[in-house]
């Protein structure tokens, strides 16, 4: 289109051909590194910065690291908080299902990279992803991919340390009274780690059990925690200021909601 002063915008004067040879560019990568944005599909790009720029428009609000309940907390004053760079929805969740269920291991580090600048480094020493389940077959843990982002970008050495205790029931199938009931001894923490201060990282807070747990194990094994990221959080709805599972719909409720790729 052009403007009032006859530009025709930024293109130049062979925008057709310029477009021409991006795509042809784009495609020969495609050839070379099959990949493509998990979210508008763009070749040769792992997420793409366009998406990227659109992925964390609405945040929710921050959460209580003790208990998952909304921050400040009442019954916990001082407790570090859970930090979501977006609202588990849209865009962010086409990603975290590519990363999670379609092989698409890259996107996490992208992803991590894209959410660093969203919040000041954490007075940490390391960043501690929440670990992979025991028996997944998933080849690969996607917390620790978006954590490495989040140390590329912070500068901050990431450690995939925590263990699970045992196996338990894949989260992603679970109600919200179901993610709740999490053994209160359900991560363990290696020795080595006392006296350092860590900085968590998961996917997605759904109800929060799952950090809160893993917050709950540093701190019994000497390890403080600053604060937990998560690329994504679940809005739920609250019941004097602690999260209840009245008409919140699991993933289990939401036709194919957790299995799009
Ligand atoms: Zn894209
Ligand atoms: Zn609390």
């Amino acid at each position: 289109m052009q403007d009032k002063m006859g530009f025709a915008g930024h293109a130049g004067p062979f925008p057709g051909k310029i477009m021409f040879i991006n795509r042809l560019f784009a495609a020969v990568l495609h050839v070379l590194w099959p990949t493509s944005c998990p979210v508008c599909g763009r070749l040769g790009e792992v997420l793409c910065t366009d998406c990227a720029a659109s992925l964390f428009l609405l945040s929710p609000l921050p959460r209580c690291l003790r208990c998952g309940g909304m921050f400040p907390c009442l019954r916990h004053p001082g407790a570090p908080r859970i930090r979501s760079a977006s609202i588990y929805n849209g865009k962010i969740k086409s990603v975290i299902l590519a990363l999670k269920y379609g092989g698409f291991r890259t996107v996490g580090q992208r992803l991590g990279m894209a959410m660093a600048p969203l919040w000041e480094r954490p007075d940490a020493d390391l960043l501690l992803p929440v670990p992979l389940h025991r028996g997944s077959s998933r080849g690969y843990n996607q917390a620790l991919e978006i954590a490495r982002g989040l140390g590329r970008g912070w500068g901050m050495e990431t450690l995939d340390a925590a263990q699970w205790a045992r196996r338990v029931p894949r989260r992603a199938g679970l109600s919200q009274e179901e993610r709740r009931a999490l053994a209160h001894d359900a991560f363990v923490i290696p020795s080595r780690l006392r006296g350092l201060r860590v900085a968590l990282v998961d996917d997605v807070c759904t109800t929060g059990t799952t950090l809160t747990r893993l917050a709950a194990a540093c701190e019994n094994a000497g390890v403080s925690v600053a604060g937990a990221y998560t690329a994504a959080g679940v809005v739920e709805r609250l019941k004097n200021g602690v999260p209840c599972s009245d008409n919140i719909p699991s993933e289990r409720s939401v036709p194919g909601g957790d299995r799009k790729f």
